[in-house]
């Protein structure tokens, strides 16, 4: 059994995803919340994207309850803009627009935090620095991560299982959601152990979407089965291994270990077939999307 810590950082608060007739956005945020409860993990960051709450307002309810819970909110950029597509200017500014949606939810003892869209950090070291330095100047950590599998891949055909009453499927999903995300925790610490030569504190990405409503407790259930601890993204982050700057530029996004693992030219570590392929996914989604078109039309 080997042992790790995890900080659970979820993002594209308040609405991510499709929902499904039984799930809506706020249950889904309702549900999230009550698997922290579970599992006694407090202090969760909730990255934002206030331009939600532009044309749904009533939107804000989840992240006055995230917040209410005793969890925490950070800034994902207002639009969840795409630095490609983006100058340092304009990102800035997205940022900062960010900001007043968020400023009465920081208080003087709420670090500031700061995840990328995309995980993306800039495909030039000058814009990459120009950031950080406005991010640094503002205030902001910046919340790197180390384990994201993907939750977001199982969520459509998760919804149309859903409707459709169709729960031998949901459980092969939730099969597959459980087995990729401890595969990605077992990379991290392979890699881990090959960059640093100790297991460092690992941040999970996930997202607010359906898959995390229902298949997040028993990730985190798997998670425990080896020895798993939950902490903090304050505890994480004071380890010394993010005290360092990795000048990675890309124009792909990844995470700290992975861009750790491109600087120093690790070779790729294959990934096994999931026990649902993403061909598979795309499949089931097909078939589910005709069927409750039958459903609709008769
Ligand atoms: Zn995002």
């Amino acid at each position: 059994m080997k042992k790790f810590k995890i900080a659970i950082t979820v993002d594209d608060l308040p609405l991510y995803g499709p929902t499904s007739e039984l799930y809506n956005h706020r249950q889904i945020a309702l549900d999230t919340i009550s698997t922290f409860e579970k599992h006694e993990i407090k202090g969760v960051y909730g990255f934002v994207n206030g331009h939600h709450l532009e044309k749904n307002p009533q939107a804000e309810i989840i992240l006055n309850e995230w917040v209410l819970s005793g969890h925490k909110l950070g800034n994902h950029t207002f639009s969840h803009l795409d630095l490609r597509e983006a100058t340092v200017q304009e990102f800035c500014k997205d940022i900062e627009a960010n900001e007043k949606i968020l400023e009465k939810y920081f208080t003087d003892v709420h670090c500031k935090y700061f995840r990328y869209p995309y995980l993306l950090e800039g495909e030039t070291l000058q814009k990459r620095n120009a950031i950080r330095e406005y991010l640094f100047d503002k205030g902001y950590a910046v919340a790197q991560c180390t384990v994201d599998y993907r939750d977001f891949v199982w969520n459509e055909p998760l919804a149309l299982s859903v409707d459709l009453q169709e729960y031998a499927l949901i459980e092969k999903l939730r099969t597959g959601c459980v087995e990729s995300a401890l595969y990605r925790v077992d990379l991290a610490q392979l890699l881990s152990q090959q960059l640093f030569n100790r297991d460092i504190p690992h941040i999970l990405l996930i997202h607010i979407g359906l898959s995390t409503a229902m298949f997040l407790n028993d990730v985190l259930s798997a998670f425990v089965e080896r020895g798993c601890e939950f902490i903090s993204l304050e505890e994480a982050l004071s380890d010394e291994v993010y005290q360092v700057d990795t000048p990675f530029i890309s124009t792909m996004g990844r995470n700290f270990i992975a861009q750790n693992a491109e600087i120093r030219k690790l070779e790729r570590i294959p990934f096994p077939p999931l026990p649902v392929t993403f061909e598979e996914l795309e499949d089931i989604s097909q078939q589910l999307r005709r069927k409750s078109f039958v459903f609709q039309s008769t």
